[in-house]
């Protein structure tokens, strides 16, 4: 396989690099408005992919070429499946450069993939349904998954966590959207007390309609979670 970059780009004054590092997706939950499609291939265990050597040199060309700052791994899918992902956060680390790990958290909770998240600057976690049931219907997880373990394993991560812990909370229309939802997720975040708050919606076209809210209520629930 070889990784796959956006373009390079500026953020706080800092050159970003993003890398995907999966030839395809690999995820361990299949949510129905996932922008990368299905979850064919949902797993929870590292599987090696081919011609890492090649894509490892790639990535250190990049970084050196264009002086990258920090690279963003965001992956199509859960990263940490990866099973050379140390290899890569060793080698930026070793560049100097800082690094940043997108996961949708569930994975936090298990030794292994806490080592390997321990060596990353930045770690995203995330939050969407905030209801068991929602949990299943609409992030249909690999079976045995749960809610109550998803917030656990990243509350346990965080407190023992280093780095910069970001939590990234997305609005869905009918299913976190409520008054008493957003309660239910400020008490989420307070159990998880990330350093940062991302919130987003649905932005994609193709669920936008159905799961997307409006741009009034999304600026009153940013400010409502941004202070919580
Ligand atoms: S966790 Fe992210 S990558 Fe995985 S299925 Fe859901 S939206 Fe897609």
């Amino acid at each position: 396989m070889s990784f796959s970059y956006k373009e390079i780009y500026n953020e706080d004054g800092k050159k970003v690099l993003e890398v995907n590092i999966l030839p395809e997706k690999y995820c361990n939950f299949d949510c129905i408005f996932c922008p990368i499609g299905r979850s064919y291939n949902k797993v929870d265990i590292q599987r090696p992919f081919d011609e890492i050597d090649n894509s490892l040199k790639e990535l250190e060309n990049m970084i050196e070429n264009h002086k990258v700052e920090l690279v963003y791994i965001n992956s199509k899918g859960e990263a940490l499946i990866n099973s050379k992902i140390s290899t890569i956060i060793e080698l930026i680390k070793s560049k100097g450069v800082s690094v940043r790990l997108l996961s949708n958290g569930y994975l936090l909770g298990r030794d292994e993939y806490i080592q390997i998240a321990n060596k990353c600057d930045e770690v995203i976690g995330e939050i969407k349904a905030i209801k068991e049931e929602d949990f299943q219907k609409i992030q249909r997880p690999i079976e045995g998954y749960t809610l109550k373990e998803y917030i656990s394993n990243m509350t346990s991560f965080n407190k023992q966590y280093k780095g910069k812990f970001i939590l990234e909370v997305t609005i869905i229309k009918g299913y976190n959207d409520t008054e008493e939802s957003i309660d239910k997720i400020k008490s989420i975040i307070s159990e998880l007390s990330p350093d940062n708050i991302i919130v987003e919606r649905m932005n994609d076209e193709k669920f936008k309609k159905k799961l997307g809210i409006s741009d009034k209520r999304f600026k009153e629930i940013s400010k409502v979670l941004q202070n919580t």
